[in-house]
């Protein structure tokens, strides 16, 4: 990542909207976004891996995790979207993954500029690749702050994305019903 250019484009900002970079307060802000930068945008240089665990006791045919917090930048207007991921996957046999992998799965793809849509699909489709479930679902229920900063400022807007992989039922659970 290039934290000069970051810091170079974010004082072009400043100053395009008729700030002075110079004036305490913004003096150091351009180095601070870079170096933020560097955190929130911190999946793009990590690959998603999951280290399937295997599990002596295991007859659930679902397993969910529900309200999975994450936080993103939309692509078209470089301003945040977060919200909560519910993820269900029917494992193959007995193999499962830890609830820290899937968290920083997860991650990886929401640390990055993103749409809501996509980020989803590319949950589904890291944990059929990595975990080989027999099937996964993915929920992403966000707040788009480009919605509710801008325009008609509708702040209770939910925006609600899924995505289904494989053979996977999860009638009667709660949120995938
Ligand atoms: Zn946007």
């Amino acid at each position: 990542m290039d934290l000069q250019k970051i810091a170079d484009g974010v004082r072009l900002i400043l100053e395009g909207i008729g700030e002075d970079v110079t004036r305490e307060g913004l003096d150091k802000t351009p180095a601070r976004v870079a170096e933020m930068c560097r955190e929130i945008f911190g999946g793009m240089e990590n690959q998603p891996q999951i280290e399937a665990e295997i599990s002596e006791e295991i007859d659930t045919e679902v397993i969910l995790l529900k309200d999975i917090p994450f936080y993103s930048m939309c692509e078209h207007h470089l301003l945040p979207f977060f919200g909560k991921v519910h993820l269900a996957y029917a494992p193959k046999g007995n193999r499962v993954a830890g609830f820290s992998a899937l968290t920083r799965l997860i991650d990886v793809f929401a640390r990055r500029l993103q749409v809501q849509e996509r980020m989803t699909s590319q949950i589904a489709d890291a944990v059929m690749e990595q975990l080989d479930p027999l099937g996964v679902l993915v929920i992403v229920e966000a707040q788009q702050l480009c919605i509710s900063m801008r325009g008609s400022k509708k702040d209770s807007t939910r925006t609600v994305t899924k995505a289904v992989r494989g053979d996977i039922s999860v009638k009667n659970m709660f949120p995938f019903d």
